[in-house]
């Protein structure tokens, strides 16, 4: 997930970036270890923690690795490979821990057409298909012409089938039913999307599950 709105790495590039040169120079040649899954080293997941061990985001191997070159954050796990350059290798990170606590505001993300796409997990809510989500669309579960409002409780993923059947009509109206009442993007639910990540990688694990 691309937990950007409150990305503490957002605020944080603001920290270190005067000088200009620290995270410079860097992402040169990455060889495998035994980490290798297929996946982009350099794209790969990372689980980002607060100073408390507090898992507060995922951001890509390669952002995490300038904010630990920059002092800001400390590698806790690494993923089996490794990155060169021609002054260092450097372990890439599976996870990494802010130094400075940071405060996470409880507040609930912006709305956005990729944000609600996140949210529902690329499914649609009628039918439950899990489709790439330039095939799937944005369905007011109260229509607009009935009064309904774009808002994370009236807004959801839907592929186009189902949203043509239900067309200006109420989801009983349509003979439909929603997978789930949706809510509000919170940090409760960005831990929901971390925890479906972790587990696929054991190191993630002791920090989500508790
Ligand atoms: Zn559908």
């Amino acid at each position: 997930m691309s937990a950007q709105e409150h990305n503490p790495g957002h605020s944080l590039r603001h920290h270190g970036s005067h000088s200009g040169g620290n995270g410079q120079g860097v992402a040169v040649q990455v060889s495998p270890g035994n980490g290798g899954n297929g996946m982009q080293p350099m794209h790969a997941p990372v689980l980002v923690l607060n100073a408390s061990y507090e898992p507060i985001n995922i951001c890509a191997a390669r952002r995490a690795i300038v904010l630990v070159l920059k002092g800001v954050a400390m590698t806790e796990e690494e993923n089996g490979h490794f990155l060169h350059s021609a002054r260092i290798a450097l372990r890439v990170p599976s996870v990494i821990r802010l130094l400075e606590y940071r405060r996470i505001p409880h507040q609930t993300r912006a709305l956005s057409r990729k944000n609600i796409l996140l949210r529902d997990r690329n499914t649609c809510q009628y039918c439950g298909d899990v489709l790439p989500s330039a095939e799937l669309t944005l369905d007011h579960v109260v229509p607009r012409s009935r009064g309904g409002l774009s808002s994370w409780e009236n807004l959801v993923a839907c592929c186009h089938p189902c949203n043509r059947q239900k067309g200006n009509q109420l989801v009983q109206e349509a003979g439909m039913k929603l997978l789930r009442e949706p809510r509000a993007f919170n940090l409760h639910t960005s831990r929901h999307i971390m925890r479906l990540i972790g587990r696929s990688d054991a190191k993630w694990r002791k920090y989500l599950f508790y």
